[in-house]
């Protein structure tokens, strides 16, 4: 299968934060990949600013280091990459003070695309939007990707918002939640959408409970004084997994258009009930072996800051009522795996008897690693010895089923980045769909707060604290193995 290219037209980004780790990691090495892929039309500038004294060729030579250390794809090469170096360039730039905007602004082309990315820290937002216009560079079709963490709790958040609102319309601001660019998560809306065979199902009649997980195995790395101040639930669960939770339980947008699909997903947030306290379960891991603790990471012995989060909840409507949704995700577990679960009910009746066991489909949709989907049916085990039943899934992994070139597929920051330039903000979220997420995380933090919770201690390499499994299995249910 070949991936195809929709073409985009010619473009100017500007990197702000273009020398930083995110812009060398993600978003330069994809950059690149969209040029291989012939994504990037002639005449088009990336623009690399920051407060790092280089010139063009310094800053080529730190682009081309970073394509190497973070993956250029399969079809480019040396020539290749002197092309794309052609097309980038260095301003040096501050975004706290005057120097280097009237340089950008003469930079900048004509009747093209603006696109301004602001891979810094928030706290740079809002002097970055009102520069841009105070220098003459945004002009009313220009747009600006926003980076997270977009807020700290709801009135940062609506600080946020009403600040980037003084200089520029909703329809510029693209606020990136880089898991709405993973391939799986957006076929999970064509699952469920595209097909006739889910659909039905899809709602408390059938389906028993749904888990989300997100697991990481590394630990807080070198960000830990960034993390201790946020935590599991301010870093992934308020965006990543919240994010997850609205596509697999929203109602079918009247077409796949970015408000319709926003307008569904903000309903979900807004109809999850509060959570009761006893069914959150916050951990911190501990040291294990010649792994260090969150402590000793976060150099903090006394942090109460969770590493690890799980909960149940519950949404208020017709579709949703009664089925019980559990989330966790943390740092240091068994295995790096994202993956959703729609866990169906028992069949009604069993006409093989007692002893035939629970058996149960389970549709799985594996975000990370290996995307694809498994489906676990109920056969017969094979044999003789009478009607014995097994769950046997049947697994689509879609590098398998699609053939070679689904490797080449995007990966989120490249497919987010193009859609920025064609004006696309299906994947991105809303400012209201953001405020609603802190509207209903804020009092969940508020109540640990209050209650001076401290986080239950977990092994590195473990899944999590024995609190968190009894989460389920208090209600009967387990949750599913975390394995890469
Ligand atoms: P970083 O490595 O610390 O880079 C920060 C960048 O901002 C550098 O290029 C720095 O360059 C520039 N900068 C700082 N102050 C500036 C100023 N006054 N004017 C202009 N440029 C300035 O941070 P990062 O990891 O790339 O993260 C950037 C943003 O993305 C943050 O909001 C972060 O939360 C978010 N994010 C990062 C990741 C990731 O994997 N790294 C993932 C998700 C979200 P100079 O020092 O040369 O000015």
């Amino acid at each position: 299968m070949v991936s195809r290219v929709i073409p985009v037209d010619p473009f100017d980004l500007v990197i702000f934060g273009g020398t930083g780790d995110l812009a060398r990691r993600k978003i330069l090495p994809g950059l690149f990949r969209r040029f291989c892929a012939g994504q990037m039309p002639e005449g088009s500038q990336i623009i690399g600013a920051a407060r790092s004294d280089m010139d063009d060729s310094g800053y080529r030579k730190m682009v081309a280091d970073a394509v190497a250390e973070f993956g250029g794809g399969a079809d480019c090469d040396n020539g290749t990459l002197d092309a794309f170096l052609q097309t980038v360039h260095y301003v040096t730039t501050d975004a706290m003070g005057e120097g280097g905007w009237a340089d950008l602004n003469s930079r900048m082309q004509k009747d093209c695309v603006r696109a301004f990315y602001f891979s810094v820290g928030p706290s740079l937002f809002g002097p970055l939007a009102e520069r841009l216009h105070r220098f003459g560079l945004a002009t009313p079709d220009s747009r600006i990707v926003v980076e997270k963490p977009f807020g700290h709790d709801l009135e940062s958040a609506k600080a946020l918002n009403a600040t980037l609102a003084q200089h520029f319309d909703e329809t510029q601001i693209y606020r990136i939640d880089h898991y709405l660019g993973k391939e799986t998560v957006q076929n999970l809306m064509v699952v469920r959408f595209g097909n006739m065979l889910f659909e039905p199902l899809w709602n408390s009649q059938y389906v028993d409970h749904i888990q989300i997980t997100v697991a990481e195995t590394v630990g807080v790395g070198g960000r830990g004084g960034y993390y201790d101040k946020s935590g599991a639930m301010r870093d992934m669960m308020q965006n990543h997994l919240m994010q997850l939770l609205c596509l697999i339980a929203m109602e079918p947008p009247a077409k796949f258009d970015p408000d319709a699909v926003r307008d569904e997903k903000l309903k979900v947030i807004r109809a999850l009930e509060p959570v009761d306290w006893h069914h959150i379960v916050r951990g911190q891991y501990t040291t294990s072996g010649d792994v260090a603790g969150y402590r000793e990471d976060v150099d903090d012995a006394k942090s109460r800051t969770e590493s690890f989060v799980a909960m149940k909840c519950h949404i208020s409507n017709w579709r949703w009522a009664g089925t019980p949704f559990y989330m966790r995700t943390g740092k240091r577990l068994k295995a790096r795996t994202s993956e959703i679960a729609v866990v169906f009910k028992d069949a009604p009746h069993s006409i093989f008897g007692a002893d035939s066991g629970r058996h149960r489909n389970v549709l799985a949709i594996r975000l990370q690693p290996n995307e694809g989907m498994t489906l676990d049916v109920t056969i017969k085990e094979p044999g003789p010895g009478g009607m014995r039943m097994m769950d046997v899934p049947l697994d689509m992994s879609f590098a398998e089923a699609l053939g070679p070139d689904v490797e080449e597929a995007p990966d989120a920051y490249e497919r987010l980045i193009m859609d920025v330039i064609r004006g696309n903000q299906t994947l991105f979220m809303r400012g209201d769909e953001v405020e609603a997420a802190w509207a209903w995380t804020d009092p969940l933090i508020e109540g640990w707060q209050a209650r001076n919770d401290v986080p239950k201690e977990y092994d590195a390499g473990s899944v999590g604290p024995e609190d968190a499994l009894m989460l389920m299995h208090r209600d009967g249910r387990k949750w599913r193995d975390i394995k890469a």
